[in-house]
């Protein structure tokens, strides 16, 4: 969804679907929603900037679906606005629906899609990974790019625990052809990160 940034990703299973870091115009969304006849269930983020929730909270209104977000960045709502401005997005209206606190575990997002959710503190107090174990995808959020890493400099960042999570990260032993879609930029796999991503190891 324009304006180009962050990769949003939205999962269908029928005419059923959920949003993953639901970026850009909120209208943008609905438009695409209803062109294509589906029916939104929920929304995840995999934190709490603003890049990662900017159209999340007018979606749960319009549609009366949950928003979900670790409560470690529910403070993280509303912050950031100049980053929303560099886009020309608006801000988030402080009327509009709260983030509910993400599960934890396992949970079946929608019929037979079974997902993971993987705390991975550092970049964010609350970031999360969301692991498909059926497809072999793994969305990483901003905890890890396919050559480099998300940046702890930010509101809620702590380096040691970003190394931390991305170690923890190593050691889960994904598969190898495990498909990675970060929060920005190109796709990559867990063998590529091996190869080419020097901080993606083990601590
Ligand atoms: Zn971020």
């Amino acid at each position: 969804m324009p304006p180009i940034n962050t990769n949003s990703v939205l999962v269908c299973v029928g005419d059923k679907c959920v949003i993953f870091d639901v970026w850009g115009r909120d209208g943008d969304w609905v438009r695409t929603i209803n062109e294509r006849g589906l029916n939104l269930c929920a929304i995840y983020s995999t934190h709490g900037h603003p890049d990662h929730i900017s159209a999340a909270p007018a979606l749960s209104a319009r549609f009366n679906v949950p928003w979900f977000l670790d409560v470690g960045d529910f403070n993280l709502v509303g912050w950031g606005n100049d980053l929303l401005d560099y886009f020309g997005l608006p801000h988030i209206a402080p009327d509009l629906p709260k983030p509910t606190q993400m599960p934890s575990g396992r949970t079946e997002i929608l019929p037979g899609v079974i997902m993971e959710i993987i705390p991975s503190p550092g970049h964010t107090c609350g970031s999360v990974m969301f692991w498909f174990p059926d497809y072999k995808i793994l969305l990483s959020g901003d905890t890890i790019f396919a050559d480099n890493i998300g940046r702890s400099d930010l509101p809620g960042g702590n380096r040691w625990q970003l190394m931390d999570s991305i170690g923890g990260l190593y050691k889960m032993n994904l598969p190898d052809d495990t498909i990675v879609v970060s929060g920005h930029g190109i796709n990559t796999t867990i063998k590529k990160l091996k190869l080419d991503n020097p901080w993606f190891r083990a601590r």
